[in-house]
């Protein structure tokens, strides 16, 4: 069964008078552990598609399965629990808690998603010390986000999202703010990550390149997807 299926999917923003389209008929679906890139240019709609099937915003027409689950049919409490314990958000600006450690800023996303969880569960320290080893950065936990350079903080922003075994990890143009470098590196992260974990990564990216790490590429324009290929399914070489 798809993770993730996406009906009929459609979102017109309303400001005022004046509605905005933003998706039309969207029709896909994601199988457990794929890696699919987003691809368009800006204004296509990838972010509006990422907000609904986080379950951030609710889309005006068609409906979101996760793990056959409606969106839509559950209550806002019912779907921010199914959030926290599904679904791991990775964003372009980093988006850490600049007072706490990186340690802190990880610690806190599992406090968080522990909140409305059935069984409470303590940090999985572990899944930490893998997580930090795969990401390269066991000695930067003390440090607050200003310490780090923007690769490490994307590097920590990772292993926040997935301390709390999201099986979807939805990344929105994690490599945006990097260099080519720390760009690379964060790629083959989320890449190795997904098949050591077996989890679902929906990427937004500008970057032709950076799309080809996924198995699907879904291509966007004007609310639309226009086309769907396959991507390389392997790491970069820098
Ligand atoms: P990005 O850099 O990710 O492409 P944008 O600059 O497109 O971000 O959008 C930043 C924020 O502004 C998003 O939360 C988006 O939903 C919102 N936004 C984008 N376009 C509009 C708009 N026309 N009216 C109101 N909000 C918008
Ligand atoms: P992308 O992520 O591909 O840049 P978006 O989903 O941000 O595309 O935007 C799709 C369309 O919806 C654009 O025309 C954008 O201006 C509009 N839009 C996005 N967010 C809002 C919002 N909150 N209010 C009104 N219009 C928005």
């Amino acid at each position: 069964m798809p993770i993730i299926t996406a009906q009929n999917l459609g979102k017109t923003y309303r400001s005022g008078k004046l509605q905005v389209p933003a998706l039309r008929n969207v029709n896909f679906s994601v199988e457990p552990g794929e890696f699919v890139a987003i691809v368009g240019p800006s204004g296509s709609g990838k972010s509006t598609l990422f907000y609904i099937l986080g379950g951030l915003t609710a889309a005006t027409t068609g409906s979101v399965l996760i793990d056959g689950v409606d969106f839509a049919k559950l209550s806002d409490a019912e779907r921010t629990k199914m959030r926290r314990a599904k679904i791991g958000f990775v964003f372009q600006r980093f988006n850490l808690l600049p007072t706490l450690s990186a340690m802190g800023n990880i610690e806190i996303a599992h406090d968080i998603a522990n909140l409305g969880a059935a069984t409470k569960t303590t940090l999985d320290l572990s899944l930490l010390d893998h997580l930090a080893g795969l990401l390269g950065i066991q000695g930067r936990l003390d440090h607050r986000p200003n310490e780090l350079s923007g690769g490490e903080q994307q590097r920590v922003a990772i292993a926040r999202a997935l301390i709390t075994r999201p099986s979807i990890v939805l990344a929105d143009e994690p490599t945006g703010n990097l260099d080519t470098k720390n760009s690379d590196a964060v790629l083959n992260m989320l890449r190795t990550s997904s098949r050591e974990l077996n989890q679902t990564v929906l990427m937004i990216t500008h970057n032709p390149e950076a799309a080809q790490v996924a198995d699907r590429i879904l291509t966007m324009r004007d609310g639309e997807i226009t086309n769907i290929e396959k991507g390389s399914g392997v790491p970069v070489h820098a």
